[in-house]
């Protein structure tokens, strides 16, 4: 670029040197200040807007490594789900940047599903994922789910959630993600194809199939059943991604079963003793999924399996104070909107945890636990003039006792 320029004039306004406060020329032409100034406005709107149309780029894209930093703020373990979800999340995303390319290589969709006990955090893991991209997210319950025809709703409700979730924005749904819960409960019963009818098995996976796979589904608005009159929207589900969860109770036995051949049968000995007998889970294989009752063509359209470890006491603990939103936060947030400084006595968090392991439902525990022993505290002090509170240990248990009196009273 030249220095600034006295002679001629600016190639966009046609105003003279001397009608301008300055004039910078180029190769063949010269721009003035003020036509410099609106072309940088028109950039930077242009630059906005164009985010907004196309809304990840590739600069934006978090890198699975950043995608993994982010859960750890708000979910406690979970290593390997973690890591599985952040490369399958990534891989997706840069498959919906890829341009038409020359070369034919086609990526494939990489939904995902996971396996592990109930309230291990197979939900949070989808629903923090969701926040991070900032895509419309639902979750649906697979066990709502029958064949057409059936009492029910069809699979096609599922993205029903999404619409909605999307504020019946049908582009940005088709980049959302759908978390599918308990999809352990549309297993075939037992692993041979079944003669009696099976409404809300294997019927139900045919039917998922083809939202898997990615095609054009017709989604009625309201979701339920489908009938005539009602208007479809057309949904392409070839770029949504979908997360499968599910306890898939008993398939310990199974792995623990597979494994006990192979090792009996060739190589006893040395693998045995390197099995890690406290979380069978971690050997999972698409093979345990279609001993379970999964038809091999979902288990193919849901090419990422991985596991979810149970929670033990340390998790437990933590889960109810480290993270971003963690249960306790959130108790403490609630007092504080009354003006309240809520604090906890040493060992009422043990307590607490201890009380969870005992009920047997991980993490889901923990919340039901602090909810029964604060519900009086939470009753009465906005309407007392204290400024704080501290739960002791003894009347966190007393609360906690009497609440379960009251249960067992009532059942
Ligand atoms: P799942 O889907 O595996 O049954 P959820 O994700 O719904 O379990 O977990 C239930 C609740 O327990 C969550 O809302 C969260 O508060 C808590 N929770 C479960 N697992 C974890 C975890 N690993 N880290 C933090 N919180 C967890």
């Amino acid at each position: 670029m030249a220095k600034f320029n006295n002679n001629g004039s600016c190639s966009f306004c046609g105003r003279s040197a001397k009608e301008v406060g300055m004039l910078i020329s180029g190769i063949n032409g010269a721009i003035c200040d003020e036509c410099i100034q609106q072309a940088y406005e028109i950039v930077k709107e242009e630059a906005a807007t164009g985010k907004k149309n196309f809304q990840m780029d590739r600069q934006e894209l978090p890198r699975p490594g950043d995608i993994k930093t982010f859960l750890d703020q708000y979910v406690i373990g979970q290593d390997a789900a973690k890591r599985y979800l952040s490369v399958a999340v990534y891989n997706h995303y840069k498959r919906l940047l890829q341009k038409a390319s020359a070369d034919d290589v086609e990526i494939e969709k990489s939904n995902i599903i996971m396996v592990g006990a109930t309230g291990t955090g197979k939900t949070l893991l989808a629903r923090t994922i969701a926040k991070l991209l900032k895509v419309p997210f639902a979750i649906v319950d697979a066990t709502v789910l029958t064949e057409a025809g059936y009492v029910g709703e069809d699979v096609e409700s599922i993205l029903t959630r999404l619409l909605q979730a999307a504020d019946y924005d049908v582009e940005a749904a088709q980049r959302g993600i759908v978390f599918i819960d308990e999809i352990d409960k549309i297993a075939r019963k037992g692993d041979n194809p079944s003669l009696t009818r099976d409404v809300s098995g294997e019927g139900v996976q045919q039917g998922l199939l083809k939202l898997l796979e990615g095609s054009i589904v017709n989604v009625p608005p309201q979701g339920g059943r489908k009938h005539p009159e009602q208007k479809l929207i057309p949904v392409d589900t070839k770029n949504i991604l979908f997360i499968c969860g599910g306890a898939f109770d008993g398939i310990e036995k199974k792995i623990a079963q597979r494994l006990n051949t192979r090792v009996v049968g060739y190589i006893a000995g040395k693998v045995a003793e390197r099995v890690d007998r406290s979380n069978f889970l971690q050997y999972i294989t698409p093979a345990d999924l279609k001993s379970f009752g999964l038809i091999p063509e979902i288990i193919g359209r849901l090419p990422v399996l991985t596991y979810l470890e149970p929670l033990d006491r340390q998790a437990l603990r933590s889960i109810l104070t480290e993270p971003k939103n963690s249960i306790i936060k959130q108790y403490v947030k609630l007092f504080e909107m009354d003006g309240i400084r809520l604090s906890f006595e040493e060992g009422v968090y043990e307590y607490i945890v201890d009380q969870a392991l005992a009920f047997k439902l991980g993490a889901r525990g923990l919340r039901s636990i602090v909810e029964a022993i604060m519900i009086d505290a939470m009753y009465s002090l906005p309407s007392e003039k204290k400024k704080a509170f501290k739960v002791s240990l003894d009347y966190a248990k007393e609360k906690l006792e009497r609440q379960e009196n009251n249960h067992l009273r009532i059942a």
